[in-house]
């Protein structure tokens, strides 16, 4: 085996103890592997599966040393740890992947810049720094358009849609973006037919495999669905594909990268953002697909061949939202669902309880 090769028993340090943690550690459990969860107290979801846990801050340079020193290799579930702590982590224990990729996937300016400088493309956007500055922007950009933080944002937190009669001044407030977001991005709004995702693995030795594109349906910019597979042009699929592999090979990730990207009326894919960790928009390999995104991390991090990403069945994958959940049991009872839960002990509108994957027509062959 090769020396980068991790072998059954090793232990996977994950930085993070949320659902994606508690997958990642189930589908490691499942190779041979530990996992070791870095998080911020013993009841998170992935502690509660995983074989240790070190309960601390993000920025505790003890922890962060003898978490390094008792783990082989670290890969991460969460988006905003600190690029300081990745980096101290990275002196010693391999991180995938790099801490310069998430320093990329951290700032939304720069992952629009990568893309850009890849040539792809993505909604016209400026950086805005202060209430003055979006007075700028958005005679540049136009309206309808919408005001993000650069940093820290996510299903949709720190958004605000801009129109022609917006309040400036009054949005920039309400967008929270600041010295500690690293300030704000205004984007060009992008009229779209549908959103989707790709994800794709790559392994230390550079081999990388996409899942197949899948659509995304948001209510209240948090995912409610993904249909797999999208119902998209083959030449846009190849489009997709096509983005997903040259970011992940740009970026020289080791691990997953999620693209999110929107498809135009006029059939073109733009880029919306990255995540170097495994996406909600993958749940539905666990079941549907030959290997899981979560199988397919563990492999590209212990240094393993890529698995077979195909997919044996069509799925919709369904996300249990706050109250959601306390359908469990109609989910259980139906024989075309699969259902995960997160061990949440605490149900609180928004929160992602849970997801079920419904199980559709087998793919032939
Ligand atoms: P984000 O946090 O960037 O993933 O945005 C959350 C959701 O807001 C996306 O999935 C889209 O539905 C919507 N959205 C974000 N940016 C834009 C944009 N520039 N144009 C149109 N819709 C957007």
């Amino acid at each position: 085996m090769d020396k980068a090769t991790l072998s059954p028993g090793a232990t996977i340090g994950i930085l993070g103890g949320g659902q994606l943690g508690r997958m990642i550690a189930l589908a490691a459990a499942n190779l041979g592997y530990r996992c070791h969860i870095f998080c911020q107290s013993a009841d998170e979801p992935a502690a509660q599966v995983a074989a240790q846990t070190t309960i601390a801050g993000f920025d505790d340079t003890n922890a962060l040393d003898s978490f390094a020193g008792a783990v082989d290799v670290v890969s991460l579930e969460f988006e905003n740890v600190p690029i300081t702590s990745l980096e101290r982590i990275a002196m010693t224990t391999p991180v995938y992947p790099a801490p310069s990729v998430q320093a990329v996937a951290q700032n939304r300016l720069k992952e629009k810049s990568f893309a850009n400088n890849l040539g792809i493309a993505t909604a016209p956007f400026r950086a805005v720094a202060s209430a003055e500055e979006l007075h700028d922007a958005v005679a540049e950009i136009g309206t309808p358009s919408v005001l993000k933080t650069v940093r820290m944002g996510y299903d949709g937190k720190g958004q605000v849609s801009i129109k022609a009669d917006t309040d400036l001044d009054s949005a920039w407030t309400q967008s929270g973006a600041g010295p500690a977001t690293d300030g704000g991005i205004l984007e060009g709004f992008v009229t779209f037919d549908c959103e989707i995702s790709v994800i794709v693995a790559r392994g230390i030795d550079g081999e990388t495999s996409a899942f197949i594109p899948v659509e995304n349906r948001h209510t209240n910019h948090i995912l409610d669905e993904t249909i797999a597979p999208a119902d998209i042009p083959a030449a846009t699929i190849d489009a997709a594909n096509d983005i997903a592999i040259r970011l992940a090979q740009g970026l020289d990730v080791v691990g997953l990268l999620a693209i999110e990207m929107f498809v135009t009326p006029d059939g073109n894919v733009l880029v919306n953002e990255v995540a170097p960790r495994p996406h909600n928009s993958g749940h539905w390999t666990m079941d549907a697909c030959r290997t899981s995104q979560f199988e397919q991390l563990v492999r590209a991090v212990s240094g393993l061949p890529l698995g077979d990403p195909s997919r044996r069945c069509d799925a919709v994958m369904k996300n249990l939202i706050g109250d959601d959940v306390n359908d469990w049991p109609k989910y259980l009872a139906d024989p075309s669902a699969k259902l995960h839960l997160y061990g949440k002990a605490e149900t609180r509108p928004g929160r992602k309880m849970g997801h079920v994957n419904f199980l559709g027509k087998p793919v032939a062959g």
